[in-house]
């Protein structure tokens, strides 16, 4: 059988544990016997970060930069457990996402897998929900305080060309606590735009919350620049049949609840910290959250949602067969995959993330399940639980047919 062939190179970003030994598999059964895959290759794997005193983060982020697609495995972000474990660590590397992002500028959207068998705890969402979350600023990046007498508190902006600006925050007659936030226009204004994008991407509707009837100003200014940037987006959404709805976060809570899914949810920072976990949760499992970072130009970034499954890799190194899902990392990069095949016009290699999907999603519908899933269907009688290899060749068998 002839090779799918490819034209640019997708950046590869390899990573650790349980997910580095998941990402050799998916390769080698999933994707190495159909396509002639090119990729550029970083090794993100904690002690080659090390050893590259991190540049190695860097250097992909700006591969994908200059490419415009990248697919990443779950990475370990070092903490002081991570330094006893791992002494030769020269220091407490910073987390790859958070390199990454603020290098490319990103936005991250995270979605659903849905199979039949699984349904969601809210028996309307028929469709996934996509979360769109901004990743800077407001409480975030918040200081506060408490003060114990009665006083004054207020606000002052002091501009670099000498003009300031002084609000009272408030009067008070004792102990108080406080708190000063802000978000960058420019900042907002990225999001708006990897909003926008995303939804004609993936032809959906966009909706977006705030607070603005309390937030006036500050909300206010994030419902303001994502009106001004929909001007350079409206025809593009008018031509896909696609909507930009934007309401009260409460409103929005309601609604979703109540909806079919299907349209993405831009959330500020914190309500999308909040929302996503209810939101995975109630679709069911982090094991089949897909995630992908999109910046302003369009650049996109594929990954899990999860982490690097330490529990299950301790097991590995064992020798023990574990059962981890792989189905979150597969479609990290089918999502990639599927991105080079529109983007280089590979309309086969595309034909082939869809085709792989679909095997997946095959697999699980016939009740072919790692361990996690299980817990999960509505009837465990019907449902095969099997360790990752099991899984894997079940898919590969579905995909060859
Ligand atoms: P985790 O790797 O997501 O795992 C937490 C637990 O969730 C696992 O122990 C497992 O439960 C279950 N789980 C997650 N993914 C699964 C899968 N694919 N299949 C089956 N079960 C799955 O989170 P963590 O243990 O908090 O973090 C581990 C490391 O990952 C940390 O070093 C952290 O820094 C890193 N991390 C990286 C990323 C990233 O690169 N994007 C994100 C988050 C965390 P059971 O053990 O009960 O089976
Ligand atoms: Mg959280």
């Amino acid at each position: 059988m002839e090779k799918i062939k490819m034209i640019t190179p997708v950046v590869e970003m390899d990573g650790d544990e349980m997910t580095r030994i998941l990402w050799k598999m998916i390769k080698d059964e999933l994707i190495l016997p159909f396509v002639d895959l090119k990729t550029e290759y970083y090794d993100l794997g904690l002690l080659h970060r090390n050893e590259t005193k991190d540049q190695v983060t860097v250097d992909a982020a700006l591969a994908t930069k200059k490419y415009g697609v990248a697919v990443k495995c779950a990475t370990i972000t070092p903490n002081r457990q991570r330094m006893e474990e791992y002494p030769q660590l020269t220091e407490m590397w910073k987390s790859p996402n958070g390199t990454i992002r603020s290098i490319l500028d990103g936005t991250v959207f995270r979605a659903p897998i849905l199979i039949d068998a699984i349904r969601p705890v809210v028996r309307n969402w028929q469709k996934p929900i996509t979360i769109a979350r901004h990743a800077y600023g407001d409480v975030y990046k918040a200081v506060d305080m408490v003060t114990e007498e009665p006083g004054e508190c207020t606000l002052t902006f002091r501009g670099e060309s000498g003009q300031e600006k002084t609000i009272c925050v408030q009067k008070v007659d004792g102990p108080a606590v406080w708190q000063g936030a802000h978000n960058l226009r420019k900042s907002i204004r990225s999001f708006a735009r990897a909003c926008f994008q995303f939804a004609i991407d993936t032809k959906q509707d966009l909706w977006f919350s705030t607070k603005d009837t309390i937030a006036k100003i500050y909300d206010g200014e994030f419902k303001k620049v994502f009106e001004e940037e929909y001007e350079a987006y409206r025809a593009k959404f008018e031509e896909l049949g696609i909507t930009y709805f934007y309401t009260l976060i409460d409103d929005a809570v309601a609604r979703v609840i109540r909806s079919r899914g299907g349209f993405i949810w831009a959330c500020k920072n914190y309500d999308g910290d909040v929302m996503s976990d209810m939101v995975s949760t109630a679709f069911g499992s982090l094991a089949m959250m897909t995630s992908v970072l999109v910046a302003p130009d369009g650049t996109t970034e594929y990954e899990a949602a999860h982490g690097t499954v330490t529990r299950h890799y301790y097991r590995y190194l064992q020798g023990e067969e574990t059962s981890t899902n792989p189905m979150a990392t597969i479609f990290a990069w089918t999502g990639a995959l599927k991105k080079r095949g529109e983007l280089d016009g590979l309309a086969d290699l595309s034909a082939f993330a869809d085709r792989l999907e679909a095997a997946c999603l095959d697999t699980l519908n016939a009740g072919i399940m790692t361990k996690d899933l299980v817990g999960l269907v509505d009837d465990p009688a019907k449902v095969r639980a099997v360790n990752t290899r099991e899984f894997l060749a079940e898919i590969r068998a579905r995909l060859e047919a």
